[in-house]
């Protein structure tokens, strides 16, 4: 899985997805530009998304606010106090580490001895092997379970009195039995604010210290009335917005998966104070279901429910994926109860409530939010579509299985050879294509080498212009997937793509 994972970052590099940022000054760490393939990648699901949750939702209407707000907000919201990781340093080798997450990959080393065990048992004695007895009796297993359980409740423990001393304590204690840098010289833990700030303006008295937005929702907090008002909603109805969102992020690992510029796609859902679980729970499956439409299959999504909810919170799950490294989280759905409201009513002093008509009465809506992460869900798209296939000459063909919807480029136009008027001939199919959706004109090397480059950048099809064609008017339709070919008519390329192209 780990050479999988390298191959895509590689992958994304050569076929123009994704960049280091500033490659040329040995790149900018955790910071990440999209090529020229990528940035279609990211649009198209970008559209996926809006269209699936303004388009389609009567009582959905979007926004977009700006990146740099008053800094109040943000003491409003918690992000000032309280927005912090954890943070530890080991004294010889230098380097930085979250503590949580040091603690969370050791947790995660021993479920993997665990399952190891499990499986070379499984191997050894075949059918006759009783997975449940074994997990509840081999010595080794039960030993693995008993230290992580400890650890677990340890660490869980830490957290909720959020005593760093204790944190620190945990990752001595694990060095033990795992050496993490093979030293017990580690800093105290301390708190960092994820925020970066800058300053604005110049005036007498200076200049005033602002936010890069760690989270786009309080654009929608603050906008709320405005756009209630100004939009007639009534209750419930949910604003939506796509934007970019920063994080000074400890431990910046893991690709795009963890970036400090990265960019989010909100929804905060204003619902009747006590029926937010309800919304809640609605909310949950609607998103699910969005994910498992893309055709990954079910079992590469799961639900992480929190035990640990946020003081804001009454109710929080995960959507993950399983990604190269695991199953990670790329979108989290909350109950936020009427907090951030209450939060900017008080620190604002405007009022931030909602008459209802239909109950004659005002009050603070309460909220359930889903939020997703654009970078995760494109790298989550990157891992679910890449492959390796065996030719029966041997060859390897990669591919980028993407949902034709979200692909780059959905057609390749490709004259045979470069002569004979084939050139022309593709040319004015294409112009008669391309407002329809994204085609790609491609003449140079041999019609397997163009093949194999569409392959590899995701194209689901390709349109091939031969001499038949300029005798009548058909082409040869090349699937990506099952490399079938088919004899269409010049006429037909629209709907035929048009059909496979919608989600
Ligand atoms: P994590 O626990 O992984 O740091 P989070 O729980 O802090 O994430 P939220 O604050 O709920 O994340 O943000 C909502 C979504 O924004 C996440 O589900 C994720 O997809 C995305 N996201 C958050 N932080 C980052 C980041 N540093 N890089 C890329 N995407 C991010």
């Amino acid at each position: 899985q780990e050479e999988v994972f390298k191959k895509i970052i590689s992958h994304s590099k050569e076929y123009g997805f994704v960049f280091p940022s500033s490659e040329i000054y040995d790149g900018l760490s955790a910071v990440y530009d999209y090529g020229q393939n990528g940035v279609e990648l990211k649009n198209n699901l970008k559209k996926y998304w809006w269209d699936s949750m303004v388009l389609l939702h009567e009582n959905v209407v979007g926004i977009d606010s700006a990146i740099f707000m008053h800094p109040t907000i943000w003491k409003a919201s918690g992000h000032v106090d309280a927005f912090n990781d954890p943070l530890i340093d080991n004294k010889d080798s230098k380097k930085r580490y979250r503590a949580d997450v040091l603690i969370e990959d050791h947790l995660a080393k021993l479920d993997d001895k665990i399952e190891k065990e499990v499986q070379k048992a499984a191997k050894r004695f075949g059918d006759s092997f009783d997975e449940q007895m074994f997990r509840e009796t081999n010595p080794r297993v039960l030993e693995n379970r008993q230290k992580r359980d400890e650890v677990h409740s340890r660490f869980a423990k830490a957290l909720n009195d959020n005593n760093l001393e204790d944190l620190r304590q945990i990752i001595l204690d694990c060095e033990i039995a795992c050496p993490i840098s093979g030293t017990r010289n580690w800093t105290e833990v301390r708190q960092f604010n994820l925020m970066f700030s800058t300053e604005m303006g110049a005036t007498s008295d200076g200049a005033m210290k602002v936010y890069l937005r760690p989270e786009s929702a309080q654009g929608i907090f603050v906008n709320f009335l405005n756009v209630q008002k100004t939009g007639r909603m009534k209750v419930p109805f949910g604003i939506a917005q796509i934007g970019k969102a920063f994080r000074n992020e400890i431990v910046a690992r893991q690709f795009i998966f963890r970036m400090r510029e990265f960019e989010q796609m909100e929804m905060q859902f204003f619902v009747v104070p006590g029926e937010e679980l309800k919304w809640f729970e609605h909310w949950k499956k609607l998103r699910m279901e969005w994910h498992q439409a893309l055709g990954f299959g079910a079992d590469k999504y799961r639900f992480h429910d929190h035990d640990k909810l946020a003081h804001y919170a009454n109710a929080a799950t995960d959507i993950e994926f399983e990604m190269p490294f695991g199953f990670k989280e790329v979108e989290g759905i909350h109950s936020r109860t009427d907090f951030d409201l209450s939060q900017h009513e008080k620190f604002s002093g405007k009022k931030m409530q909602y008459f209802d008509p239909e109950l004659n009465k005002s009050y603070t809506p309460y909220v359930v939010e889903t939020s997703i992460g654009v970078d995760r869900m494109f790298l989550s798209i990157l891992a679910g579509s890449y492959c390796e296939e065996t030719l029966e000459n041997g060859e390897t063909r990669v591919m980028m299985k993407f949902p034709a919807e979200l692909a780059p480029v959905k057609l390749a136009i490709l004259p045979l050879v470069r002569k004979d008027g084939l050139p022309e001939k593709a040319r004015e199919i294409m112009d008669d294509l391309k407002f329809s959706f994204s085609c790609q004109y491609d003449e140079k090397d041999s019609i397997g080498k163009r093949y194999r480059r569409h392959d590899a950048i995701g194209t689901p099809f390709c349109a091939t212009i031969d001499h038949q064609t300029l005798e009548d008017n058909t082409v040869t339709v090349r699937y990506r997937d099952s490399m079938e070919q088919e004899r269409v008519a010049i006429d037909s390329l629209q709907n035929i793509i048009a059909q496979k192209t919608d989600l």
